[in-house]
């Protein structure tokens, strides 16, 4: 449960902190890079000694400002770890697990099956973005939104949101995005880097993806899948396959789009949307994941062929 308490709460441990670490989920999208980025000027503003961990990340991100100064890994103990836009512990990149060892953790996120595994969580189920929860965390630290920061949350909500697509997406998201906007960050281009632009690779993998398409339940069901082979064949990088899960989904009846990538571990990743009403965090779960009630994901430790089966399966009985 959320409450000015607990957003006092967290003010009250960053301003008390000096040495904060923010970490976000494994396979970071924009929001997780966004929130992270954003959160690390927004504490250098204010003298903290701070650190980003985070995996590696699509290279579309690479327009954000001090990419560079990302860790992948960290040995330090910090007065404050910050999980950013992560909803159970176990999707957290921490590759030297010093999230648990710092002496304090906070979680800011917006994911409805949140576990609340930190020791002040804030959970804002109905945000767009976990970079639009930090605007108001920002601004109660009297911490100013210079376009840089407004570059890196403004990727957030606009990746977050489908373009400011999603039902979650309120007119406070539209009045951020105008004072954005304003002091020059250029929304187009952001646009352009994170949803139009593609590489060869990106354009060769959905390809395959868009051929492979197949249809259950009278079209209410799209399916498709891409393997480690096709990640080689097409020299593709991280993230690449992003957006693939969209095809489905944007095709006429269709309910449910089911996304499957095979993993260096041969497990399959699976990204699920829908389009009205079925909640595929719920479907998700069934599986050990979560997410939100139309984009969710999890983990499936089976053949290609079971691991369909079983989805199949289980979405049909949430149609
Ligand atoms: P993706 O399909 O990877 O873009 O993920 C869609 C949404 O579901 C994102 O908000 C993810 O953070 C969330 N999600 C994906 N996989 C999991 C999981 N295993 N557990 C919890 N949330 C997940
Ligand atoms: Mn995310
Ligand atoms: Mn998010």
């Amino acid at each position: 449960m959320n409450s000015e308490i607990e957003l006092d709460n967290i003010i009250e441990v960053i301003n008390k902190a000096k040495k904060i670490g923010i970490f976000a989920h494994i396979s970071p999208d924009g929001d997780a890079i966004g929130s992270s980025l954003g959160l690390y000027l927004g504490l250098k503003q204010l003298k903290k000694d701070v650190e980003v961990i985070a995996d590696e990340y699509s290279k579309c991100f690479d327009f954000l400002p001090c990419k560079d100064e990302i860790k992948t890994t960290t040995r330090e103990i910090f007065d404050l770890a910050i999980a950013l836009d992560c909803a159970t512990k176990n999707r957290l990149y921490d590759p030297e697990h010093s999230f648990d060892k710092s002496n304090y953790t906070v979680v800011i996120d917006h994911h409805a099956s949140n576990t609340y595994f930190a020791n002040l969580n804030y959970v804002e189920a109905d945000s767009p973005a976990v970079c639009k929860t930090l605007i108001k965390i920002l601004r109660r630290l009297n911490i100013s939104i210079t376009r840089e920061i407004g570059e890196c949350l403004m990727a957030g909500i606009i990746t977050d949101s489908g373009g400011f697509r999603y039902d979650t997406v309120d007119a406070e998201t539209f009045e951020f995005a105008a004072s954005m906007l304003g002091i020059g960050v250029n929304i187009s281009d952001i646009y352009y880097r994170t949803f139009d632009l593609k590489t060869k690779s990106q354009f060769s993998l959905t390809s395959i993806a868009t051929s492979r398409l197949k249809f259950y339940s009278k079209n209410r069901i799209a399916l498709t899948y891409i393997t480690l082979n096709d990640f080689k064949k097409t020299k593709a990088s991280v993230g690449d396959h992003e957006g693939i899960v969209n095809i489905g989904r944007n095709i006429e009846g269709v309910e449910v789009s089911i996304f499957l990538r095979e993993d260096i571990d041969k497990s399959y990743r699976v990204s699920l949307r829908s389009n009205k009403y079925v909640d595929v965090s719920e479907l998700a779960e069934v599986f050990d994941g979560g997410g939100h009630s139309r984009a969710a994901g999890c983990t499936m430790n089976d053949s290609l062929d079971v691991a369909v089966k079983k989805l199949v399966k289980e979405t049909i009985k949430h149609l």
